[in-house]
């Protein structure tokens, strides 16, 4: 069967609109980011078609503060206000193919940050539920999702290791920030066959876990090790885990 392509739906930018698209035929990033997607992420052995294409789509730039935009592309994390960082372009694509999305899922997101991983998810999922701690990164990362017309995205402010209950069960489930341990309330909401990928460990170094709830019971395996700012809440570090 060939690859099930992107909810290109959800990629609204892409279509003529009386204000100017954000990523459109004269995008100065467009080589840069396929540039990313060959030399970072192919490279490094991510080839799920949709994953791809949705990094081939969303245009990173946009998540970023003015001043950093030209570094957007850059095999890096980058800063974006809060002490908080946008991940890694190979994190992202390498986290995001581990959930196997084929488009019908509800996905939430621990640690919207940005709102980039979750514009990455939009067009690979139906229903992407993002939790972010920091209201003002929040407010912006809704702000940037709306002008992209992610219209299947929603962004909470809250503490996200208590996953969220309301939307529950989750098909797939992402933490973009470091972990203790896995939090309790974020298996609890898996639902069957469903993927939670998640950095665990100490505060400044993890390995990047997967939890698959099959029929015979919870799955772990480890992936790689990752270095991710912390998860803090009620079931993460407390906040003076940096001070
Ligand atoms: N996915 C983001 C990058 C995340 S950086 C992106 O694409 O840009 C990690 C984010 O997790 C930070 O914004 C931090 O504020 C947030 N965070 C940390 N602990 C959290 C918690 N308990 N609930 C929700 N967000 C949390």
């Amino acid at each position: 069967m060939p690859p099930r392509m992107p909810n290109w739906r959800a990629l609204n930018w892409l279509r003529p609109s009386p204000e100017p698209p954000i990523h459109e035929a004269g995008d100065p990033f467009a080589m840069a980011r396929e540039r990313m997607v060959e030399e970072q992420i192919v490279a490094r052995g991510v080839h799920d078609e949709r994953v791809l294409a949705a990094l081939r789509a969303v245009p990173r730039h946009a998540f970023l503060p003015e001043h950093l935009r030209h570094e957007a592309y850059l095999d890096t994390p980058l800063p974006i206000g809060s002490h908080q960082t946008i991940s890694q372009p190979y994190i992202v694509a390498l986290m995001t193919e581990v959930l196997g999305l084929e488009g019908d899922e509800r996905v939430l997101e621990v640690g919207t940050g940005s709102g980039y991983q979750a514009a990455v998810l939009s067009l690979l999922a139906h229903e992407v539920f993002p939790i972010e701690r920091h209201a003002e990164l929040a407010t912006n990362a809704r702000q940037v999702l709306a002008r992209l017309h992610c219209s299947n995205v929603e962004v909470v402010i809250g503490d996200g290791t208590f996953g969220l209950a309301g939307h529950a069960p989750y098909n797939g489930i992402i933490v973009t920030a470091g972990a203790p341990h896995v939090p309790q309330p974020l298996l609890d909401q898996l639902a069957p066959g469903g993927t939670l990928v998640l950095p665990v460990g100490e505060a400044t170094s993890q390995m990047l876990e997967v939890w698959r709830r099959t029929s015979a019971g919870l799955e772990r395996k480890e992936v790689t090790p990752v270095c991710f700012v912390p998860l803090i809440g009620e079931h993460g570090w407390r906040d003076d885990v940096c001070a």
